[in-house]
């Protein structure tokens, strides 16, 4: 049990409750379903607009970059922490992936979210459950197609994260842009009334995306693992110079990761950021993003080039 017991049962305050003003400096965390849908119903009551930030904990800057972006654009910000095993291949880390929860309650609490989701995966996935939430095609580009079944995971969980909390703007990282494709398509096609909200990949910095698994990473990984953000770096300089040709541009970002002998490259794709598919040349704008193993890290990152003026 990890409940603070904040605030008193909502009974004692019947349609009043405000987390934010009523108990200011407490944040209630629910693990259970219907608790956590009752916060939200009670914290959005008034026309309150609420924020969600899904996480899956082991918290750094780029979550607390997404909460501080949802503090800015709403009054009520909710958080949810939840290693989903549904989103990991039967040889990915679920049982090593970091599982940090005090001290990621704690940040949050300082950010000042008013609510966090912590439920128990039976909670989430009740003996018996078979039910799934699939986009087709965009769920097999990508990482979709280095980890099979990776986005039927992430779209089921989060379809039922959104049933729950039922947000009025949810906050992704432009760090998984896969996965942000997939989200916002899968709310729009299945008409989730809410904001998807992409916000910038936040780097350490010498440029290393941050991410819980650069906790995998020994200090010589560490140096290795800046081949990603090298590689892209260059894209983008043969791009502000005036080159065009996607393949020309990922065949310099491809031999850039080549030159780091211990880095396995997962992919290297210049594509259309809303469909996932290829793209012959940058001139409209185009998503650049890699995939490579450092260790036994798998690590991504990306760059979105803008479209070019005339
Ligand atoms: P995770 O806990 O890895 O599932 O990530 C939760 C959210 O944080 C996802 O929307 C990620 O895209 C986002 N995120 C992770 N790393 C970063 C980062 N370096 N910058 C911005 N957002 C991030």
């Amino acid at each position: 049990m990890h409940s603070t017991g904040y605030p008193p049962p909502e009974t004692e305050h019947p349609g009043t409750y405000d987390p934010r003003t009523d108990y200011p400096d407490a944040m209630r965390i629910c693990e259970t379903i219907e608790d956590m849908r009752a916060a939200c119903r009670a914290a959005r009551r008034g026309g309150k607009r609420l924020g969600f930030v899904p996480t899956m904990g082991a918290l750094h800057e780029g979550h607390l970059s997404l909460v501080r972006a949802a503090r800015a654009s709403c009054d009520i910000v909710t958080a949810s922490i939840f290693v989903n095993p549904t989103q990991f291949g039967p040889n990915e880390d679920l049982a090593k992936y970091p599982r940090t929860f005090e001290r990621d309650r704690k940040l949050l609490e300082k950010e000042g979210v008013e609510l966090l989701f912590a439920p128990s995966v039976e909670e989430m996935y009740p003996v018996g459950a078979a039910a799934w939430v699939t986009v087709e095609e965009l769920s097999d580009k990508l990482d979709g197609r280095s980890r099979p079944g990776h986005f039927r995971g992430v779209t089921t969980v989060v379809a039922k994260l959104f049933h729950i909390v039922e947000p009025d703007a949810a906050f992704f990282g432009q760090k998984d842009a896969a996965q942000v494709a997939v989200i916002r398509r899968m709310a729009r096609d299945l008409n989730f009334f809410l904001e998807i909200v992409a916000c910038p990949i936040v780097r350490e910095a010498d440029g290393l995306a941050m991410s819980s698994r650069n906790a995998y990473l020994d200090p010589q990984q560490r140096k290795q693992a800046l081949v990603l953000y090298r590689s892209l770096m260059r894209v983008q300089k043969l791009a502000d110079a005036g080159e065009l040709n996607a393949a020309k541009l990922a065949a310099a970002a491809r031999e850039e990761v080549a030159g780091e002998n211990s880095v396995r490259l997962d992919y290297l794709e210049i594509v259309d950021p809303d469909t996932l598919d290829s793209v012959e040349d940058v001139a409209n704008g185009a998503l650049v993003a890699v995939a490579a193993f450092v260790g036994t890290a798998r690590l991504i990152d990306n760059i979105l080039l803008p479209k070019t003026a005339g």
